[in-house]
Formats: structure tokens, C-alpha cells, sequence
């Protein structure tokens, strides 16, 4: 594909793309390829495929995104990060994927490996995401390869370890710079804040298409632990309907699913280009959510 699509497909209909992590055992990755057609009767343009912090789910990054490509014919990005991986590693890693036909990376610096609070890069490794977009664009160079899609990580409420949103955008500058080709969002629930920082990050002279992310709440404890990891604020509306639906599942996927719809609609009539869906390998509350936004997305 290329995310070059943003630009050629947005004018189809907004790119949608969804957001799957290799499961770590497996029991979990065969409930994921069974998941899979599932998830293609949805019509997302293509799949992300996340990488695991360190260990045994990172070979399965490429392992699903190839079958995607290949026993499903939808294209599939691998995400890759700094963690972990010293230059020449990740020089093995890219060959991997590029001759597995993928051709487009999501590009992060990764988190500290568990128990650590700094990021500390790898011995001959690399520290920040900029520096893996070059080193990206450095590889297909040098090895005469057809150039990556790359895209990198957007944060609306600002990363947890930025001082201010300012420094922040300051650094996705110096990412875009480096030669990504999009802006993929963190999650957020309160598309004001995403409003408000896209409209920043264009005064700060980001060009890119921007896609915000969106989570679709599913269970409450869930989504509690994962805003607070990425330091995402849960609008005080929201929160007292998750207070309300405590451990009921049920409940709190409705809630989900509104909430997602409600920030989708208001996305996509403001125009974005696309909207990635972070999945988290479930159907059922996707098919929902897809259903009640087909008349926004044409094709
Ligand atoms: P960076 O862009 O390097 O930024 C990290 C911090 O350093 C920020 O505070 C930034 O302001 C600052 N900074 C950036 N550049 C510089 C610089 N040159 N000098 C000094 N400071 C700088 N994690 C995974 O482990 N696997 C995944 O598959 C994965 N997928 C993700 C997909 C998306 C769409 C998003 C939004 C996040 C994903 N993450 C994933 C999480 C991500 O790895 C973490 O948020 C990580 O802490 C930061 O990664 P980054 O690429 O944004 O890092």
C-alpha cells in the first residue's frame, strides 16, 4: 500500500484502518487468525500490527501481519520501536519485514522495558522514534530497497514524559521531519483536546495527515489502566458512566460504543482523513461501531 493512501483513498472516503496485538500464546494468536475474517467483513483499508515490549510476542508481529497480506489479500503495517534492538538488529528486523512484502512501519520509540522508569537506548541502539524514521530511510537506501510508508505516534493530551504540549509537538516536528509520511494519534476521549492540538501542530508546521486514534471502551478496569499508562483523560460525563457500570461488561461496551461513535461522527464531519481503531482483537463492539458510521465512510 503505502500510507501515501491517506492522500489517494481520502478522496473515496476516509482511510480506516484497525489496530491488532500478537496475542502471547498460542491459544490466543489461532482466536485471532479465527477473529480475522470477522474483522475483514468490516472493510477496514488495511491492519496495524503492534510489537511487543521485549520477548516472545515481538516474531509475531510479522508472522500476522503476513498472513494478513497473504491469506487475506488486506494490506498490514508492522509497528517496530527502539526497544531492545541495536542498529544492525533492526537492520535484520527491516530486511525481515520488507521481504515479507510489507511495506509500510509504524515507527516508535517504545516504552521502558518493565521495572524501569527512563528509556535507556539499546547498546549501539537508538533513543527516540526521529531517529528510527531515519535509520529506516538510511536501510532502504543503502540495501537499494523500495522505500517504507512510515507513520509516527501523535499525542493530543501531550506524551507522559513531555514537560509541555509545546516541547512535544516540537519533537513530532523533528519526527515528520525525518520522513514520516503520517501522523497516527494516541487515544483520547475528549476530541476537543484533539481539535485543539491538531490545530497547534499545524502552526507548528506539521503538514502530514493527521488520523486520530480511537479506543473503544470495552471493559472499565481496562480502560482505567490503560488511560492512566498513556496519561489520557476521561471526560467527568464519561466517568461517571463507567462508575455506574462498574464490572457489567455488557453495559460498559454500550457505553463504549456510543462514546466511539459520538467521537467518530464529529472526526469525520470535521474532515480528518482517516480514523485508526484500536481493535484490541475483539468483533463484536467493531461491528457495531462500524455499522453505525458506513454512511459517513462511502466505498
Ligand atoms: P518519541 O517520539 O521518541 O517520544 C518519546 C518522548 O521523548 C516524548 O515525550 C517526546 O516529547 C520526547 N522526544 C521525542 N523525540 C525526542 C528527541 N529527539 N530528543 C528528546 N526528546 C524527544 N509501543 C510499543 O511498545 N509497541 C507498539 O506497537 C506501539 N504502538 C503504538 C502506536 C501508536 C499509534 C501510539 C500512539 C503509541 C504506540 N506505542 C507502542 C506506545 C509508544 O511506544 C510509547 O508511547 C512511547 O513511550 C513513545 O514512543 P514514541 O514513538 O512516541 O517516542
Amino acid at each position: 500500500m503505502r500510507f501515501d493512501r491517506y492522500s489517494q483513498d481520502s478522496r473515496q472516503g476516509p482511510v480506516i484502518s484497525f489496530e491488532v496485538f500478537p496475542p502471547k500464546t498460542d491459544a490466543g494468536l489461532e482466536k485471532l487468525h479465527e477473529l480475522l475474517p470477522e474483522l475483514l467483513e468490516l472493510r477496514p483499508s488495511f491492519f496495524t500490527v503492534t510489537y511487543g515490549a521485549m520477548g516472545s510476542t515481538q516474531g509475531r508481529t510479522l508472522e500476522i501481519a503476513r498472513t494478513i497480506r497473504e491469506r487475506h489479500g488486506i494490506d498490514a503495517a508492522c509497528h517496530l520501536t527502539c526497544v531492545g534492538s541495536s542498529r544492525a538488529e533492526l537492520d535484520g528486523l527491516l530486511a525481515a519485514i520488507h521481504d515479507a512484502g510489507v511495506r509500510d512501519i509504524v515507527a516508535l520509540r517504545g516504552d521502558p522495558p518493565q521495572g524501569q522508569t527512563d528509556f535507556v537506548p539499546p547498546a549501539d541502539g537508538l533513543g527516540h522514534a526521529n531517529e528510527l524514521v531515519a535509520h529506516i530511510h538510511n536501510f532502504t537506501q543503502r540495501t537499494g530497497r523500495e522505500r517504507f510508508g512510515i507513520a509516527v505516534a501523535g499525542y493530543p493530551e501531550k506524551h507522559t514524559e513531555a514537560p509541555d504540549l509545546a516541547t512535544d509537538i516540537r519533537f513530532l516536528k523533528q519526527k515528520t521531519d525525518a520522513g514520516a509520511d503520517v501522523v497516527v494519534t494516541q487515544l483520547f476521549f475528549d476530541n476537543r483536546n484533539f481539535f485543539a492540538w491538531q490545530r497547534d501542530a499545524r502552526a507548528a508546521g506539521i503538514s502530514l495527515p493527521i488520523i486520530p486514534g480511537l479506543l473503544p471502551i470495552v471493559k472499565v478496569k481496562q480502560i482505567k489502566r490503560i488511560s492512566e499508562m498513556c496519561g489520557c483523560v476521561i471526560p467527568a460525563e464519561l466517568e461517571e458512566l463507567l462508575r455506574e457500570a462498574g464490572d457489567d461488561d455488557e453495559r460498559a461496551e454500550e457505553i463504549g460504543v456510543r462514546q466511539c461513535v459520538a467521537q467518530a461522527r464529529e472526526l469525520l464531519e470535521s474532515g480528518v482523513p482517516g480514523i485508526h481503531f484500536y481493535v484490541m482483537n475483539r468483533s463484536s463492539h467493531m461491528r457495531r461501531i462500524m455499522q453505525e458510521l458506513r454512511p459517513l465512510l462511502r466505498g
